[in-house]
């Protein structure tokens, strides 16, 4: 456990459209646990995924991302998923004419052969999954997700309600096998489908190779899912972090205490 942790998050400040969301937020994920991000509306947690993922609208204005030992801040989105920094679907617009399967393979693609530049100047010929190799991928995720197969021939996000959404994300992340993964609830909020979703599929892929930050402000997450750290996000910054306990703490007694506690205490 002394090895530097997978993702490392320093004393982060991000500011949207000039105004601070994140205050200072610190958080540590190492391959092998499941964190559970919790906090009320509003209180930065997509801001901090998107920033994660490197939106190019979320400015870091202080602290650093680190990932296996290296600064990601100055990386594109791409670079750091090829890295395997699991990004969620950042932009996740409809794609009609482009099947669920096509955009896997050529996903999985990006993650195995990154565009190098050569140093010849010529463009490094790509050498990709074989279609049938890719088919057989597939199945094999998308019966160990429990996933029905016509799914995979579904045009991407057309339509999508927002636990096929999340679906489509979980699928994703078992092809593409990233060390630390990064799911945000959908936008519609309580939707237990979609939550119930993420929680089988990061069930079914977690374990040593695999380090989890789900978010969500459903506090009725161990319902699902069960992380061995959760922390709850206050404006801005980490307000308290614990064991599962502090989940069920929060089932009964709602965000208000943590927001006391914090006063006091700081
Ligand atoms: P949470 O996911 O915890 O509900 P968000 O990170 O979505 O919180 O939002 C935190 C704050 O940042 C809110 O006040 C929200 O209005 C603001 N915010 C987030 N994203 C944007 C954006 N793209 N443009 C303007 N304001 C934003
Ligand atoms: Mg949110």
């Amino acid at each position: 456990m002394s090895q530097t942790p997978e993702l490392q998050i320093k004393d982060l400040h991000v500011s949207v459209e000039g105004k601070e969301i994140l205050k200072g937020l610190s958080l540590d994920v190492r391959k092998g646990e499941i964190h559970a991000l919790m906090g009320p509306n509003g209180s930065g947690k997509s801001t901090l995924a998107h920033t994660i993922m490197g939106h190019p609208r979320y400015a870091v204005t202080a602290g650093d991302i680190r990932f296996k030992g290296e600064s990601v801040l100055e990386m594109e989105s791409d670079e750091r998923a090829r890295k395997g920094l699991f990004l969620a679907f950042q932009y996740p617009v409809a794609i009609p004419g482009l099947s669920m399967a096509n955009f896997l393979r050529a996903a999985l693609n990006t993650r195995l052969a990154p565009p190098e530049e050569g140093t010849d100047g010529k463009v490094p010929a790509r050498r990709g999954i074989a279609p049938r190799e890719f088919r057989t991928l597939l199945q094999s995720k998308m019966a160990l997700l429990k996933m029905d197969e016509s799914f995979a021939s579904r045009y991407l996000n057309d339509g999508f309600s927002g636990g096929e959404k999340k679906r489509a994300e979980i699928l994703q992340m078992a092809l593409l096998k990233p060390e630390i993964a990064v799911m945000d609830e959908t936008d519609s909020g309580l939707d237990i489908d979609a939550l119930r979703v993420v929680s089988d599929g990061v069930n079914a892929l977690a374990g040593p190779d695999l380090g989890v930050l789900v978010i969500t402000h459903y506090n009725r997450i161990l319902n699902y899912i069960k992380p061995h750290f959760v922390h709850v996000m206050i404006e801005g910054r980490i307000a308290r972090s614990g064991g599962a306990a502090l989940a069920l703490e929060l089932e009964t007694r709602g965000y208000d205490w943590t927001r006391e506690k914090q006063e006091v205490t700081s």
